[in-house]
């Protein structure tokens, strides 16, 4: 009881080696006055600008900076995985998930703390709309969450993003999940727990730029609905039904007609729009199921979900384990 509280800050890094320095000094200068144990943990994701580098050196300096370097980009989920797996190897007793471009700033680290030591379980930051951002991003996210809403029945905001603070209970939560197609900020909910929310503003990205392009969101957009609802695959039999249910109708009354009126000019456009219209149909359903079936395909193969490289600063590489493997 006597031994202070550990956090771990947790951070995936691409390409960020002109951020960790910076990233290291303002969460020093923000975590020594609370009086915790903390340490940082950088997670490489495969970078090729000497991000592991940059995070070795720091080590040198402060052995509570440490890192771990996957074996190439997994993507930001895996690496979010990877990190939370060892901050729970390492016993911490809450873990904080932020960026390395400082866009999420460790000023608002003493409120996250402050709410997780008034008893919340999960503190999720929450970003203000911010003014210089593109209004296209802006509108598309507003509209994704509001599909994923609806169709997941999880109230997830715009303003979520991965920083947030959990508590061990959570982070220990979070590392059952065995799934590979990722979306975390789902899972921050899906896992329930006392949530807190605090408010932030976004800064500038300080160095390097941003890696997701609009092809890359739109994929995680998608990966996220499809985790989170099935509701896009059952759609269609439902759809199908009504289409059909309008097809036997629609038939009749050709029926009828022909028996009153005898048959006028033969329904070629009627004909070619229903075949065109169906089959539109019938491969819009397909490829909805093939969306989901290329999910399950992956989650079967049951590969790791990414691959340790080397650790910074930590007493043995820990080797990626699969709860579910056992
Ligand atoms: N990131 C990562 N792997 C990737 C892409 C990004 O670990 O494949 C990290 C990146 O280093 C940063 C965070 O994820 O710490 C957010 O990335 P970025 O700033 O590019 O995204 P944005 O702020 O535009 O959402
Ligand atoms: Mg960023």
């Amino acid at each position: 009881m006597n031994r202070p509280q550990q956090l771990c800050v947790v951070i995936p890094a691409h390409n960020e080696c002109a951020n960790v320095a910076a990233m290291v000094d303002r969460l020093g200068a923000v975590l020594d006055p609370l009086g915790l144990d903390w340490s940082i943990l950088f997670v490489d994701d495969g970078s090729r600008d000497g991000t592991s580098e940059a995070v070795r050196f720091q080590n040198a300096r402060d052995g509570r900076v440490r890192g771990l370097t996957l074996s190439r980009n997994f993507g930001k989920e895996a690496a979010m995985a990877a990190g939370l797996r060892q901050a729970a190897d390492a016993d911490a007793d809450a873990v904080v998930l932020m960026d390395a471009d400082l866009q999420h700033p460790p000023e608002v680290l003493p409120a996250f703390v402050a709410a997780w030591r008034a008893g919340a379980e999960v503190v999720q930051g929450h970003r203000r709309p911010a003014p210089g951002e593109s209004p296209r991003r802006r509108a598309a996210s507003e509209a994704f969450y509001a599909v994923f809403r609806r169709l997941s029945q999880m109230p997830l905001e715009a303003g979520a993003v991965d920083f947030v603070l959990l508590d061990r209970k959570a982070v220990e939560a979070l590392n059952r999940m065995g799934e590979r197609t990722r979306f975390t900020k789902g899972l921050f909910h899906w896992i329930g727990f006392r949530t807190e929310v605090v408010p932030f503003d976004v800064a500038a990205r300080t160095a390097g730029q941003s890696t997701f392009t609009p092809r890359k969101l739109l994929a995680f957009a998608a990966d996220g609905i499809i985790a989170f609802s099935s509701l896009p695959l059952r759609i269609w039999s439902g759809v199908g039904a009504l289409i059909s249910g309008g097809a036997i109708l629609y038939a009749i009354y050709f029926a009828l007609r022909t028996l009153i009126r005898g048959a006028d000019v033969p329904g070629f456009p009627s004909l070619i729009v229903s075949i065109t219209f169906l089959s539109g149909i019938q491969l819009l359903s397909l490829g909805v199921i093939g969306e989901y079936l290329s999910r399950i395909y992956e989650e079967t193969k049951a590969r790791p979900l990414y691959l340790i490289r080397e650790a910074i600063g930590i007493a043995r590489t820990p080797v990626e384990t699969r709860q579910d493997a056992a």
